[in-house]
């Protein structure tokens, strides 16, 4: 055994066997070798803005490190969102904010609060913080159990996470639930990933609740999922010590310029916006037209399937064999379900055929 070796015995034990996080699958991992058409992952179909992929070709500022402070972002953030530039924070998408704030919130023991099925970037960050993940599980329409929440918080509770709409129910918690959350004073992170495809925000009531703070990212309506950029609304002084823990070049330039040039490109952002939900609705209707798949309605840029007849995951093998990648979920709660991201219409056309292929054989 040559010096050294066997470093994987100093790791924290709790790490030691992490389940870590299972992402969608890499197009560049898959076998089927011609294109495929993606909608597992809730990215836009349409990519990002031209003005984007311009500004970013001709941009010489690359050798030069960003601006720690994200002064010009914080700025530019601060008016598409209306409120102040102090309580804006802006992250390596909006991933590394939930990871920012349960650095900043949890001491080793302390309790986060989830409602699954749910995103499960927050119990895979909580696990990696040392906190104690509290699940509270979504009725059977997906709607919040209130009752049960108000049971499990306690001093110890530190932190609430809610994905509103839900990934991947695609549903919305009422605001009345929101604030009956809020009630409660303990911080609560509302996670509005998918604010463009819903339009529904409790961004004004962070006037309100000090206890309330909001994410956002870019990945979705603008199209930037690879470059990575998301933002936050805190109270000022969370604000502050978020600035001051995270890694001082969180947002990289190129993510910084994509951002700036979207802004400049918003107009054209939100026609594509429009598309997508324009097709979510047509998708959610031949879909109910299938008799082996129940689709819920969704607020966000995908929609959730029940399936009921052959398998969910025979179904997402099935799909994925004919070039169409369809997101499956191996938690006991979602083995039925598939996710299938909104597309361009011409996505849902190919989608459509597959599934009536798979149906007749
Ligand atoms: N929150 C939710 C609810 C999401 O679904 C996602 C992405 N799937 C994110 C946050 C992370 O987005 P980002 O690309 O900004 O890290």
């Amino acid at each position: 055994m040559s010096k050294g070796e066997g470093i994987e015995r100093l790791v924290r034990p709790s790490l030691s066997s992490f389940s870590g996080y299972s992402p969608h699958k890499s197009p560049e991992t898959l076998k089927v070798a011609r294109d495929v058409i993606k909608l597992d992952a809730n990215e836009n179909p349409y990519g990002c803005s031209p003005k984007v992929r311009q500004a970013l070709a001709s941009y010489d500022g690359f050798s030069i490190y960003p601006d720690a402070g994200q002064t010009e972002l914080r700025k530019l953030i601060s008016s598409y969102v209306g409120v102040d530039a102090e309580c804006i924070v802006a992250g390596n998408g909006s991933g590394d904010l939930i990871s920012l704030l349960l650095r900043l919130f949890i001491s080793p023991g302390d309790e986060v609060v989830n409602f699954p099925p749910t995103f499960d970037l927050y119990r895979f960050e909580t696990a990696l913080s040392c906190g104690k993940l509290i699940e509270v599980p979504r009725g059977e329409d997906f709607s919040l159990d209130l009752a049960s929440l108000k049971r499990v918080v306690s001093a110890k509770t530190k932190l609430i996470f809610l994905s509103n709409p839900n990934n991947p129910t695609g549903n919305l918690t009422p605001q009345e639930d929101i604030i009956e959350i809020l009630e409660t004073g303990v911080p609560l992170v509302v996670d509005e990933a998918y604010y463009e495809f819903s339009g529904k925000t409790v961004v004004p009531l962070t006037k309100r609740y000090g206890n309330l703070m909001v994410l956002r990212t870019f990945s979705k309506w603008a199209g930037l999922a690879g470059l990575r950029a998301g933002y936050g609304i805190f109270p000022p002084q969370i604000a502050q010590l978020l600035l001051k823990i995270k890694l001082p070049y969180n947002v990289s330039v190129a993510a910084s310029v994509a951002v700036r040039e979207s802004f400049k490109d918003i107009d054209y952002l939100k026609g594509r916006v429009e598309a997508i939900i324009n097709e979510r609705e047509r998708l959610f209707g031949e879909l109910q037209k299938l008799r082996f798949l129940k689709p819920l309605p969704s607020q966000a840029n995908f929609i959730l399937c029940l399936v009921l007849k052959g398998g969910a995951r025979e179904l997402c093998q099935r799909l994925e064999d004919r070039g169409i990648l369809v997101r499956y979920f191996d938690t006991p709660r979602l083995k039925d379900y598939i996710r299938i991201s909104v597309g361009k219409p011409e996505h849902t056309d190919a989608l459509l055929r597959a599934l009536k292929e798979v149906a007749e054989e």
